[in-house]
C-alpha cells in the first residue's frame, strides 16, 4: 500500500510550503549552471529542458527519518524531477520503472 508513515508528513503545511518554495527556486548544478524554477534537475544535468512534478528526497524518507527535518524539509536534501527522472531514481539501475505516484508524487506500488 501507499506510504504510511509519510501521509501526515505530506499533508502538512511545513511539506507543501517547502515544496513549492524548492519548486520556485533556481538551483545550481554541479557544474554551475542553472536550473531554471520549475524545472527537472535531472533532465537539466543531461542538457534537457522538462518541467517538475515531483520534489524528491535525495535520501528517502523512511519511517525513522520522516520527523528529521534535516532530510524531510532541508533543501539540501530535495531535488525537483519529473516523472520519468522519480521513477528511474526508484528503480535498481538499468530496469525499467516498477512504481508509480499517487497525486502527492509519492511513490505507491504497482
Ligand atoms: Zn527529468
Ligand atoms: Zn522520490
Amino acid at each position: 500500500m501507499a506510504r504510511e508513515f509519510a501521509r501526515g508528513f505530506y499533508h502538512s503545511v511545513a511539506w507543501k510550503h517547502a515544496r513549492a518554495a524548492y519548486m520556485a527556486l533556481p538551483v545550481t548544478a554541479q557544474d554551475g549552471r542553472i536550473c531554471p524554477p520549475g524545472m527537472c534537475e535531472r533532465c537539466f544535468s543531461r542538457g534537457v529542458l522538462a518541467p517538475a512534478e515531483i520534489v524528491h528526497h535525495r535520501v528517502h524518507l523512511t519511517p525513522a527519518n520522516v520527523r528529521d527535518r534535516a532530510i524531510a524539509l532541508d533543501f539540501s536534501n530535495l531535488m525537483r524531477v519529473c516523472r520519468d527522472c522519480h521513477a528511474e531514481l526508484h528503480s535498481p539501475e538499468g530496469a525499467a520503472p516498477r512504481v508509480a505516484f499517487d497525486e502527492y508524487g509519492r511513490v505507491v506500488p504497482r
